[in-house]
C-alpha cells in the first residue's frame, strides 16, 4: 500500500501540510500491515476504532479490519500480554503459553505461541 499525497498547502508556521492523499499499490492478498508511524503522520485522513481503521482518500474511503493491533497476544486464546516493559525477557508470556500445555497454538512465524508487533497493525482490506 502506498500512500500519496495530493497536495500541500504550507501552514501558519510555512511548514508544508497534506491536504487529501490518496492510496495505490492495495494488498492483492487483502492483507496489510499498517505502521503507526503512518496513522500519525496522516491522522486527519484516518478514522480509527479498536476494530477498523478507515482511510479517508480523495476517491472515497478505504476500509481495513484490524485483526491484530501491537503488542503481544497468545495465539491460543488471544488474551493481551505483558509488554517488553513490563516483560523484558517474555518470562511472564512464556509462562502463559505454558498454561496451555498441549493445547498451545505455535506456528512457524511465531513458534513461542505469542506474537509481537511493537509499530504496526496487521489489518485485511474490507472493501
Ligand atoms: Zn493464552
Amino acid at each position: 500500500m502506498k500512500i500519496v499525497v495530493l497536495s500541500r498547502a504550507r501552514n501558519a508556521a510555512g511548514a508544508a501540510q497534506p491536504t487529501g492523499i490518496k492510496i495505490t499499490n492495495l494488498p492483492k492478498s487483502g492483507n496489510q500491515r499498517i505502521l503507526k508511524s503512518t496513522l500519525a503522520e496522516f491522522r486527519q485522513f484516518i478514522t480509527q476504532t479498536p476494530e477498523r481503521i478507515t482511510f479517508h482518500a480523495s476517491d472515497g474511503d478505504i476500509r481495513f479490519k484490524v485483526n491484530w493491533p501491537p503488542g503481544r497476544f497468545c495465539l491460543t486464546c488471544g488474551e493481551e500480554l505483558p509488554d517488553s516493559r513490563a516483560d523484558p525477557f517474555s518470562a511472564s508470556c512464556r509462562e502463559h503459553v505454558k498454561k496451555h500445555g498441549n493445547k498451545a497454538e505455535k506456528s512457524d512465524k511465531w513458534p513461542d505461541g505469542y506474537r509481537v508487533s511493537y509499530n504496526s497493525y496487521d489489518c485485511t482490506l474490507e472493501d
